[in-house]
């Protein structure tokens, strides 16, 4: 069972099972006791730099393939599959922004906030990184179609790499809970597009089943192998910080794979003695779909050594069942209240001494414009970082004098609606509504001197 000659296995998180499986394996799950699968390294088996910084020589070889994606020219640190399986569309070519203009409105020093945007991805979101690890497993497991649940992101970034990998997929998406900017992609990139008429959860539970019984590869991040390619997100960060790690990371949570993943990020370099220092993480919820903010703080949820208290999870999920509970968020990237990798994300939160808090759809919408502002503009999940960030320096969690780095998940494109409305309105904090005028010169230059 022990996958002791090969550089990497499946590995159950339950310490009580600890079940080992082949990379080779599609399962997604442990077969013996249903819980989630992690991917473990022989690291003595795996020539990994002697320092982070030696990674910095692969930009001076883009021309190769892997040595061009944000996330291949870390190979060595997601090592489970050959090179020739290794799929890549160029993701991971983005940037850490320092931002102090948003700084400085939430009284933070200069210098000391940083914006990753992850929307200069490929499919316009954060979860091009997981999908090309993901779909590199997908080849080396021969599979032929694919499919996933999504509440948009996930199904843009999938229909983009099954056809650039010639298989073909299907998209599960609950109707009406979708951005337009998604939905378009998924059409357009030639997915089989199928709106269930119920939430994302619902969808999640509908795509397991149909998975194991029409044999297609799932993409959703219960697929141990996208988190792999997630890490990556946090290497480029500690390269753009020349190499050191920022105190805290800022990330919204969904279906906490993000979380999940940079606490294995974090762990995993420090084992290796590439790092010193773990930086803090702070997950953030939308109130209207606050599951991991409700366990972790108010029901006292904790990793506990992997031996969580799964009585605390099943009653919370019951109540929900009970009142026909459905998330509610205008951030539909997080309106999830079951998420899959909860339990990674307890780990991560142990790992990184993490915080957790939730904010509400008004004070995302609110950030939302400050990073378009000031920014490079991103979708309302995104904006819960800046929204959370927020709270955190206002009950004083996080000092002025801290390096934050946020995660800006997604593009500002992908949910115009939501932007629209907000200016539209006018009843945001930072609303600029577009003023009519009739088609008159003198009415024009007037409008605009007045301004
Ligand atoms: C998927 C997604 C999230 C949620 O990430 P998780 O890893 O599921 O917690 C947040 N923001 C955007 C834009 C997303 O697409
Ligand atoms: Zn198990």
């Amino acid at each position: 069972m022990a996958q002791s000659t090969e550089t990497a296995y499946q590995k159950c998180i339950n310490p009580a099972c600890a079940a080992e499986f082949d990379c080779r394996q599609t399962i997604f799950k442990c077969p013996q006791c249903g819980d989630l699968l992690d991917i473990q390294y022989n690291w003595d088996k795996i020539e990994v730099p002697g320092k982070l910084s030696d990674f910095g020589r692969r930009w001076a070889t883009r021309d190769n393939r892997l040595d061009f994606s944000g996330v291949w020219r870390f190979r060595e640190l997601l090592n489970f599959c050959p090179d020739e399986y290794r799929v890549s569309i160029g993701e991971g070519q983005t940037i850490l922004q320092q931002n102090d203009r948003i700084a400085e409105y939430l009284e933070i020093d200069k210098g000391c906030l940083y914006l990753q945007y992850e929307g200069l991805n490929p499919s316009g979101s954060f979860k091009d990184n997981g999908m090309t690890a993901a779909f590199s497993h997908a080849m080396m497991v021969g599979a032929k179609s694919c499919a996933c649940a999504s509440t948009g992101n996930t199904s843009a970034s999938v229909a983009l790499y099954a056809h650039s990998c010639g298989l073909k997929c299907t998209v599960f998406i609950g109707s009406g809970r979708i951005a337009f900017g998604k939905l378009s992609q998924a059409m357009d990139y030639g997915a089989q597009t199928i709106q269930i008429k119920g939430d994302f959860d619902d969808c999640m539970k509908q795509v397991q089943d149909v998975c194991v019984k029409l044999n297609l590869y799932l993409l959703n991040s219960l697929n141990p192998f996208r988190l792999e390619g997630q890490k990556t997100i946090m290497y480029r960060i500690i390269e753009q910080f020349g190499w050191q790690v920022p105190d805290w990371i800022v990330v919204p949570g969904g279906n906490l794979g993000n979380s999940s993943s940079f606490g294995k990020a974090f762990m995993e370099l420090k084992q290796l003695g590439l790092i010193n220092k773990i930086p803090r993480l702070a997950i953030v919820n939308a109130t209207g779909a606050d599951t991991l903010t409700e366990l972790v703080n108010a029901k006292n949820l904790k990793w506990n050594n992997g031996n969580i208290d799964q009585t605390i999870i099943d009653k919370y999920y019951k109540v929900l069942t009970e009142s026909n509970f459905s998330p509610h968020t205008c951030a539909s990237a997080i309106e999830i209240s079951r998420p899959v990798n909860l339990k990674k994300c307890l780990r991560a939160i142990d790992v990184c001494e993490g915080v957790v808090l939730a904010v509400t759809d008004e004070e995302i919408c609110d950030a939302k414009a400050l990073i378009g502002k000031y920014g490079l503009g991103c979708e309302p999940a995104s904006a819960a970082t800046i929204a959370g960030l927020k709270h955190l320096r206002d009950h004083g969690v996080i000092d002025a004098d801290e390096k934050i780095a946020c995660i800006l998940t997604g593009h500002v494109l992908k949910d115009p609606n939501v932007t629209v409305n907000y200016h539209k309105n006018n009843e945001g904090l930072f609303s600029n509504p577009p003023v009519e005028c009739d088609n008159n010169l003198d009415e024009i230059i007037k409008l605009i001197s007045d301004d």
